[in-house]
């Protein structure tokens, strides 16, 4: 079985109950994707034909995910985020919520979904115990949806956003990956939506994957050229937004009951603020986005782990997280090809 034996017992920048890696950044955030299948197939992430999928015995139980989540939380991780592929696709997925959500330690659990299956899930997610979520969403005219996501699906991601508002899973953030040339002429309607509900609509700079590396220099589009044309449309003033784990900087218009915010992997490097690490669906904790720094935790938990052998894992990974990556335009920082394949 493979388990790691590093032992990091008074090492300079552990204390018990809190995780920080070598680099003294505090690490508190665990993204868990729970399937790497996804019902749409955007441009930009996914081949149409879709990607070489992780075999069904492969991919965690819930009992195993809320084992690993289990001594995440013993270790010191805080706030817990679903993703995938699509999590909402993954079956009875408010059963794996409600597990998380009674974990000791675990006061902050949330989803990112593309929302087309969100309108019937809301409020039993919410139920079980779900605080909030974040819906990708990157135009808000039907048959470019169409265009960018390869299948139809507007309407009902937007009475999904509805159904959010309605459950109270607020903050509800709308992320919108911006491309120059597909969409990048709607940033007045997305910022249009601030200024009536309580949203907070984030443009992404787009991250070159090797999906999507061929056309990424002609759709790249900085969030310094994102903001200077929100800035365009009114009186824009720099905002606290409402919170959370992200790296996002978030402006608002006067009155607006949201806001607007920019995530810039590429212009604006944040890696010295990072608080994240990601498990995969198939049981690897992923210690950055771009990078190949990893650790089997599936061997060892379907050997039997404990969850203070968990949590040592999660301390060990410490180590080989790196200071920062490597991304640079129109080249993929690492060996992945779509964000799916590890949870964006
Ligand atoms: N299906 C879920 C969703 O849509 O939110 C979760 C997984 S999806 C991979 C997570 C986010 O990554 C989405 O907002 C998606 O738009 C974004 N994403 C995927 N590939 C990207 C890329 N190359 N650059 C920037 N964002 C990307």
């Amino acid at each position: 079985m493979a388990r790691a034996t590093i032992d990091l017992t008074g090492a300079p920048w552990q204390s018990e109950g809190t995780l920080a890696d070598a680099f003294a950044r505090p690490i508190t955030y665990l993204r868990v994707s729970v399937t790497d299948r996804c019902n749409l197939r955007c441009t930009y992430c996914m081949p149409e034909a879709g990607l070489p999928w992780i075999e069904k015995t492969d991919i965690l139980t819930f009992e195993e995910i809320e084992r690993v989540v289990r001594g995440a939380a013993s270790a010191g991780v805080r706030s817990i985020r679903l993703t995938g592929g699509e999590p909402l696709v993954r079956r009875d997925l408010a059963q794996l919520v409600a597990r998380l959500a009674a974990i000791e330690g675990i006061d902050d659990l949330s989803l990112s979904t593309n929302g087309l299956l969100l309108a019937e899930q809301a409020h039993t997610l919410a139920s079980a115990g779900l605080s909030r979520v974040n819906v990708s969403l990157d135009t808000l005219r039907p048959e470019r949806f169409q265009t960018i996501a390869r299948r139809p699906g507007l309407e009902r991601v937007l009475a999904g956003i509805e159904a959010a508002i309605e459950a109270n899973l607020a903050p509800i953030k709308i992320n919108c990956v911006v491309m120059r040339g597909h969409n990048d002429d709607e940033l007045a309607e997305f910022a249009a939506l601030t200024r009536e509900r309580a949203v907070f609509v984030r443009f992404i700079e787009m991250m070159p994957v090797i999906e999507n590396v061929a056309g990424h220099l002609d759709r790249y589009l900085s969030s310094q050229d994102i903001i200077e044309r929100l800035g365009t449309l009114g009186d824009l003033q720099p905002s606290n937004g409402p919170g959370g784990n992200g790296p996002a900087r978030y402006f608002a218009y006067p009155g607006a009951p949201g806001a607007v915010g920019v995530i810039s992997p590429l212009s604006h490097e944040y890696c010295d603020r990072c608080n994240r690490v990601r498990h995969t669906a198939d049981g690897r904790l992923r210690l950055c986005l771009f990078g190949n720094h990893e650790i089997d935790l599936r061997t060892p938990v379907r050997a039997g782990a404990s969850r203070d052998e968990i949590a040592g894992l999660f301390r060990s990974g410490m180590l080989i997280k790196p200071e920062r990556h490597h991304l640079r335009l129109g080249e993929p920082g690492s060996r992945m090809r779509a964000f799916s394949e590890i949870g964006g």
